[in-house]
């Protein structure tokens, strides 16, 4: 049987909306194609010890990622030289923030990032909420992201990182550029809560595959599966976020 390794970085402490959800889905998704995927649970104070397919880190506070920051400090060279080593990772929100260089909060608190992904992060007074539409461009197709952001950091790329994708609807990375997200190598990050798997199972597949290719060779590839009632689903949710946005901007909508 196939297997792939994944480190669940901080569940205990990173796990805003249900983030946790988007390891259920890995999971999940694998199982379906009989691929078993061993999840390890690694907090403060655990070793990262394993040989790992792909790490997955979910949001948090501000003062939860105080104290992550510190812990995930120490794993600095080890976690770097598993992410030039091709490993896959997925960073959602505060977890997203941490994979930065550096973020400083709307209280002026710094807090010191990893630097994997060319990105830094300052606190605004304002949060910023809502439902978002993300279009992410691949291989000369586009695809679309849905999901859920609340945040108080403003996040600008440098030179090092992509955009993961651009904003349709929302605020993505700093509610100025139009855009979302972070990648840079095999190092995802975006605002996006949801959990945003189980309503984009196709980008579920996209960091799986790498992974499995990696593991199991170029030829690898995943088998398709059925995704309507998901895709039904997200395209339902889109027609809603864009249902309000519309009524929001009729004049004269809050007297009817
Ligand atoms: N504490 C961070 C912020 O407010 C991240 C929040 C989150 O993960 N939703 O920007």
């Amino acid at each position: 049987m196939k297997t792939l390794r994944l480190a669940h970085l901080y569940p205990d402490l990173m796990n805003l909306y249900g983030d946790r959800g988007n390891i259920i889905v890995l999971r999940r998704r694998c199982a379906w194609r009989g691929i078993e995927l061993v999840v390890d649970d690694v907090s403060i104070g655990d070793d990262l010890a394993g040989d790992y397919d792909l790490a997955f880190i979910g949001g948090g506070q501000d003062r939860e990622q105080l104290l992550v920051c510190r812990d995930f400090q120490r794993r600095l060279d080890q976690f770097k030289g598993m992410v030039d080593g091709g490993l896959v990772v997925l960073a959602i929100c505060g977890g997203y923030q941490l994979l930065g260089r550096r973020f400083l909060t709307y209280q002026n608190e710094e807090l010191p990032g990893l630097g994997i992904l060319d990105i830094e992060t300052v606190g605004g007074q304002k949060r910023l909420i809502g439902n978002v539409v993300v279009k992410v461009k691949l291989d000369g197709s586009e695809r679309l992201l849905v999901g859920f952001e609340n945040h108080s950091g403003r996040t600008i790329l440098g030179p090092g990182a992509r955009p993961l994708g651009t904003i349709e609807r929302g605020f993505g990375n700093n509610g100025r550029d139009g855009t979302e997200g972070a990648r840079q190598a095999n190092v995802f990050g975006t605002y996006l809560h949801g959990s945003l798997l189980p309503k984009n199972p196709w980008f579920a597949d996209y960091l799986l595959e790498p992974a499995l290719k990696r593991k199991y060779g170029d030829d690898f590839s995943l088998e398709p599966l059925d995704d309507g009632l998901e895709d039904a689903a997200r395209t339902a949710a889109i027609r809603r976020i864009e249902e309000i946005h519309r009524r929001r901007w009729v004049p004269g909508w809050f007297k009817r």
